[in-house]
C-alpha cells in the first residue's frame, strides 16, 4: 500500500513558506491506518520495549496504540504547563526562539527500554529533547520512529546515535 497518497501537502501553514505534511487524510482511511500501524509495530518487533513515548500533540495518536499492541505503556511528553504532576524539562531551539517539553517526573523507571514516537522528524529538535528527557529519568531509547522523515532538514544528523525509522522519507 503506498502510504505516501494519504499525506496531504498545505503550503503556508502554520505560516508563511511552510509546506505542512497533513497526516489527517492517512488516519480518516480505515485501511491505511492499519497499515500504518502495522508498518510501525514492525520496527520493534522483538525489542523489548517498556514505554512507548509520544510527543504533544500529533505523536499521541500513534503512540498508545502502539504501546497498547506491544504490552508496554503510554508517556506523554507535553507543551509547558500542561502536564499535573512534577515535571523535569528541557528547552531546545527553533528558527525564532525556543521551545521547551515537559514530562512526568515519575514517568520512566531506571533501565526502562523506551520507544520515541513523533508523526514528523523536522530538523530533530524536538525529538533530541525527548530523548535527553528519557535519559535524566534513567531511560534507554532503543529507537525513535516517525510517520514521516524530512530528510533535508537534516534531523538524522541531530538525532545522532539513535536508532531511526520512518514510514515516508521526502
Ligand atoms: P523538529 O523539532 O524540527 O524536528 O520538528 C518536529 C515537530 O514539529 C514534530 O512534533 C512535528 O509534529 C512538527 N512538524 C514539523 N513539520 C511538520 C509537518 O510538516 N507536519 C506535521 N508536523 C510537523
Amino acid at each position: 500500500m503506498d502510504l505516501s497518497a494519504y499525506i496531504r501537502d498545505i503550503e503556508d501553514f502554520p505560516k508563511p513558506g511552510v509546506v505542512f505534511k497533513d497526516i489527517t487524510p492517512l488516519l480518516k482511511d480505515p485501511k491505511a491506518l492499519k497499515a500504518a500501524t502495522e508498518l510501525l509495530l514492525h520496527y520493534t518487533a522483538n525489542m523489548r520495549v517498556d514505554k512507548v513515548v509520544g510527543v504533544d500533540s500529533r505523536g499521541f495518536i500513534f503512540a498508545p496504540l502502539l504501546a497498547q499492541k506491544m504490552g508496554a505503556g503510554f508517556i506523554p511528553v507535553r507543551k509547558p504547563g500542561k502536564l499535573p504532576f512534577n515535571t523535569l524539562s528541557e528547552s531546545y531551539e527553533l528558527e525564532y526562539g525556543q521551545e521547551i517539553l515537559e514530562i512526568h517526573s515519575d514517568a520512566i523507571e531506571k533501565g526502562d527500554k523506551v520507544l520515541v514516537h513523533d508523526d514528523v522528524l523536522a530538523t530533530g529538535g524536538t525529538a533530541k529533547a525527548v530523548c535527553k528527557l528519557v535519559e535524566r529519568l534513567g531511560g534507554e531509547v532503543v529507537q525513535c520512529n516517525f510517520l514521516i522523515h524530512l530528510t533535508f532538514l537534516q534531523g538524522a544528523e541531530k538525532l545522532n546515535g539513535y536508532p531511526i525509522k520512518s514510514l515516508l522519507r521526502y
